[in-house]
């Protein structure tokens, strides 16, 4: 069997042109033009690249989009009254902070302190408990991407074995929630896991977030499974992901490249975030005394940063 590809380019690009450029003329026909923020610290050439790819995206779709750089010597504190500034500004609708940050800077308390409804990467305890929950709310980037691939890829998950290999909070732990909420049986395996072979072997659907280069390979990949594969590496200058390619497609029904796979999709999901907060943000703000949202989010942080501290 040779693989079904899917490409992940290829939707994004027409998610971006059709469906969400129309979506935001009708949000500029009512003067809401979705704002995106990007905090970028340092000087990392990944880093940069997938800015770059961000913007380029919000360009697609017609939102707007900045970026904010700062030197890798800035310090937590500026950091944070920088998103303390962007909480308190009614046109921005969304902020990402690119990720890795220096040392010396905390991700959780840096993430924690954006407000929730601009937390558009959907990394904030409040949206990933509304996720855990089952409730509406702004779905971390990377799982989006990969259910809105599954959907398009005709994969129906009603009843079907999925095992995720990874458990982080970024996308094993919240694509396998939100694999159950489709009514999928799922397997979740990480460093500790023993006899992967096994797990894997009566898979319909295998989502690999491991971070080693070509990890899975074809002969542990079940006849007719849909892989999705989200790892991405530069080995000598050629990209691959945790999956090897090659060998996987021979068994898969269907399976993500890298690049052009969950890359693009975890971009538009971005997009498509930014777009529903900027709605979500200017109903509230017709509706009642939604601001300011930063000393709510202060409180928030706060609440989180203790709640972490009581469970050690
Ligand atoms: P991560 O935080 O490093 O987590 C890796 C997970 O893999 C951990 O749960 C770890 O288990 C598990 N693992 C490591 N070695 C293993 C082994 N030998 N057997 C089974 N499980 C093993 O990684 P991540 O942030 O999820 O990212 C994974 C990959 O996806 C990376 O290559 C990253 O660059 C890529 N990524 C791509 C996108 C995109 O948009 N395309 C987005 C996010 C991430 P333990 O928990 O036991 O340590």
């Amino acid at each position: 069997m040779t693989a079904k590809i899917i490409s992940g380019r290829e939707v994004a690009e027409h998610i971006l042109e059709n469906e969400l450029s129309k979506k935001v003329e009708e949000l500029k026909g009512k003067n809401i033009i979705p704002n995106l923020v990007v905090i970028l610290v340092g000087e990392m050439k990944a880093s940069a690249s997938y800015v770059a790819q961000k913007e380029k995206f919000a360009a697609k779709a017609g939102i707007k989009s900045e970026v904010r750089r700062f030197n890798s010597e800035i310090s937590e504190n500026e950091i944070l009254s920088e998103i303390d500034k962007i909480n308190d500004d009614p046109l921005i609708h969304g902020v990402i902070v690119q990720l890795p940050l220096p040392d010396h800077i905390s991700v959780a308390k840096v993430l924690n302190r954006i407000h929730p409804s601009k937390d558009v990467d959907g990394f904030t305890p409040n949206n990933v408990g509304k996720l855990f929950l089952g409730e509406d709310t702004l779905v971390s980037c990377t799982p989006k991407g990969i259910m809105q691939m599954l959907r398009i890829s005709g994969t129906d998950l009603n009843g079907k074995n999925v095992t995720v290999i990874g458990r982080s909070n970024i996308v094993g732990k919240p694509v396998s929630i939100l694999c159950q909420s489709e009514n999928a049986t799922v397997t979740m395996c990480h460093s500790r896991t023993k006899d992967l072979n096994h797990k894997l072997s009566d898979a319909d659907v295998v989502i690999v977030a491991v971070g080693v280069p070509k990890f899975i390979s074809g002969d542990q990949i079940p006849e007719g499974a849909v892989v999705i594969d989200v790892g991405i590496h530069n080995i000598d200058g050629k990209l691959c992901g945790d999956v090897d390619f090659d060998s996987a497609k021979e068994k898969a029904s269907a399976i993500t490249p890298v690049p052009g796979g969950v890359g693009p999709m975890t971009v538009c999901a971005l997009i498509e975030n930014t777009i529903i907060a900027a709605e979500r943000i200017n109903s509230a703000w017709e509706d009642s005394n939604f601001w300011p949202l930063a000393s709510e989010a202060n409180a928030l942080s706060n609440w989180a940063t203790g709640a972490k501290k009581d469970s050690n």
